[in-house]
Formats: C-alpha cells, sequence, structure tokens
C-alpha cells in the first residue's frame, strides 16, 4: 500500500477542539475520515499550527527540508495549510524542490474538519488519494481540482471553490473519474532541495494616486527585492517620470524588481510606453506569475543566485510551470 506523509502546517481544516499532537491529530483524522485508511497508510508530522497568515520563509524552508528528508520513505505528501496563504507556500515548494518525483498536495478546508457541513472531509480524501498517483507536481487540491501550485490564486474567501489557477486548466479534475491532465510536468533530471529564501522582499500594488514618496520610503529600508504588481500587462503611472526615477534609484542600490500582472496574462513590457521605464532600469517581467508565485520566486532568487546576470535568467525561465 502507497506510503503518505501528512505535514501539518495549521488553518481551518485542522482546528478540531483540542490542542495538536500528532497522536491525537492521526486519529482525529482517522475517526472523522476513516475510509483514508483503504487508500494510503498515512503518517503525521505537525511542523506547526498557524493561521496561515503567519506562515512565511521560516515554515517553506521546513516544509521542504521534511519533504526532502521523507523522500525515500514515503510515495507522497499532503500538506495541510490554512487557505489565505496556500498558494504563496505552494510556489516556494514548487521553485525549491527541484526535479520533484511525486506528488506534494496541499489542501486545507473553509470549514474545519469537526464542522457540520465540511469541505475537509472531501478535500483531504481527494489529496491522499493524488498523493498516492504519479503526479509529480506540487499541486493544491480543493473542491474536486487539483491546481498547480505556483499558477494558483486565492479566489474566494467564502465559497468551498477557494482557488484557481487564471489561464491553465486543472491538474485533474476529481468526479467519477479521477481525470489528469496531459500537461502535467515530469522531472527532468535529479531531485534537488534548496530551501533558502531572502524575506526582504516588498510587494508594491500599484494604483491610481499612488505617491511615489511613499514609495521611496518604503524601497529606503532594508528591502532587497520588490515585487510590482502593475496594471495591465506592467503599466504604471509615468507622468512626470517620478516613480520610475524612485525605482531607478532603488534599482541603482542593487534592488532586484520583478513585474507581475495584477489581473492575468503575460506581463510585456514592451508593448506600452507606460512600461518603458521599467523595461529600461532592468525591471524583471514575470511572465504569467502573480503576486502569490513571485513573492517565493524572487525570495528564492536573492538567496540562491547572488549573480545577478544568472539571477535573471533564472527569473524569467520556466521553473515548475509558473509561465505556462
Ligand atoms: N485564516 C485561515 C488560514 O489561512 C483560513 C483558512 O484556513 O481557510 O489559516
Amino acid at each position: 500500500m502507497a506510503r503518505v506523509l501528512v505535514i501539518h502546517t495549521g488553518g481551518t481544516l485542522g482546528m478540531l477542539g483540542t490542542p495538536l499532537e500528532p497522536g491525537t491529530y492521526a486519529q482525529a483524522i482517522a475517526d472523522r475520515v476513516p475510509e483514508l485508511a483503504a487508500v494510503a497508510e498515512l503518517h503525521t508530522e505537525i511542523v506547526c499550527n498557524l493561521d496561515s497568515s503567519d506562515v512565511g520563509p521560516v515554515e517553506w524552508t521546513e516544509v521542504a527540508r521534511r519533504i526532502a528528508a521523507g523522500r525515500s520513505a514515503y510515495d507522497g505528501f499532503v500538506v495541510v495549510h490554512g487557505t489565505d496563504t496556500m498558494a504563496y507556500t505552494a510556489g516556494a515548494l514548487a521553485f525549491s524542490l527541484r526535479n520533484l518525483d511525486r506528488p506534494v498536495v496541499l489542501t486545507g478546508a473553509q470549514r474545519p474538519l469537526a464542522a457540520l457541513r465540511t469541505d475537509a472531509r472531501r478535500n483531504l480524501q481527494d489529496a491522499v488519494e493524488i498523493a498516492t498517483r504519479d503526479v509529480p507536481e506540487v499541486g493544491i487540491c480543493f473542491d474536486g481540482l487539483l491546481l498547480r501550485g505556483c499558477r494558483a490564486v486565492k479566489a474566494d474567501a467564502r465559497l468551498y471553490r477557494a482557488f484557481d489557477t487564471p489561464g491553465l486548466e486543472p491538474l485533474a479534475r476529481f468526479g467519477v473519474d479521477l481525470a489528469v491532465g496531459r500537461h502535467l510536468r515530469r522531472p527532468t533530471g535529479p531531485f534537488s532541495c534548496d530551501p533558502r529564501f531572502e524575506s526582504r522582499v516588498a510587494v508594491l500594488h500599484i494604483a491610481p494616486g499612488l505617491d511615489p514618496r511613499w514609495v521611496e520610503a518604503m524601497l529606503d529600508s532594508d528591502v532587497r527585492g520588490v515585487v510590482v504588481a502593475a496594471f495591465g500587462v506592467g503599466t504604471l503611472p509615468s507622468r512626470e517620470h517620478r516613480l520610475a526615477r524612485v525605482l531607478e534609484r532603488a534599482r541603482g542600490r542593487g534592488v532586484e524588481i520583478l513585474v507581475v500582472t495584477q489581473h492575468g496574462g503575460l506581463v510585456d513590457l514592451g508593448m506600452y510606453q507606460n512600461s518603458k521605464a521599467l523595461a529600461d532600469l532592468g525591471a524583471v517581467p514575470g511572465g504569467k506569475m502573480r503576486v502569490e508565485a513571485a513573492v517565493p520566486k524572487l525570495m528564492h532568487a536573492l538567496a540562491a543566485f547572488p549573480d545577478g546576470a544568472e539571477r535573471h535568467a533564472w527569473l524569467v525561465s520556466d521553473v515548475a510551470g509558473e509561465q505556462e
């Protein structure tokens, strides 16, 4: 029988009403979802028990390490996680676990496992089942879909269909049959794990009326990288070029700038005059990534590639399907 490691990090699914310890947690899952015993031999580890708004680079590193350490013992991994930042953690795992050869499935729930009308049971069942299959990607399993983790966004805070990968078909759909898509990625080399992240990365959400002085104050602090969530295909307010000059000065100090769109679709810094300043100052176009993937990708790039040219090449490359 397949062996699956369930790594708990927190979130609504695990709010069981009792203090979390590996034994009681495993027992609670076994009691509430007994059918899992027929699907896989489950082991559980608890990394933390946090609302996912408190999960970040430290926990990403620990989860990645446990997955790397468990590769010889387990066929697949299920990471139980709060929904709020699940997509960021999925990105972090996708960029740090390279040439993954088995499933890493993040899941959670909008209602606790112990609650009436919970979606936790189904999500856990689906996640464990897909973790036993030949699906070597980091995915988010939610409401009958498996989604590519590094393309995912949290799309709704109240609906059971909480996640989406805009512009990309689900990797798998759970219906009468379990239909796995043809666009599934496969490893192209030996597995490696490099879970380093530079946490001094800021996000700049461009909005009408944004005062460049606020941006300057933010970038004058100890920031090493900034993800610019721009309009459309990568535009920003450009009258008098005040914002561009602030970004240019930061760039001059070595701050890495990665541009993503707020909307979905492909960033193209050559299409409009109002993107030209970004292109000229050497900002990296983020392709189809959303903020959720761009933040861990930039954090990892800053930690793993000290050389600027290598870092740029890695940032624009399609590492885990984030550009598809
Ligand atoms: N605030 C919770 C979290 O992200 C929400 C959830 O788990 O769905 O941890």
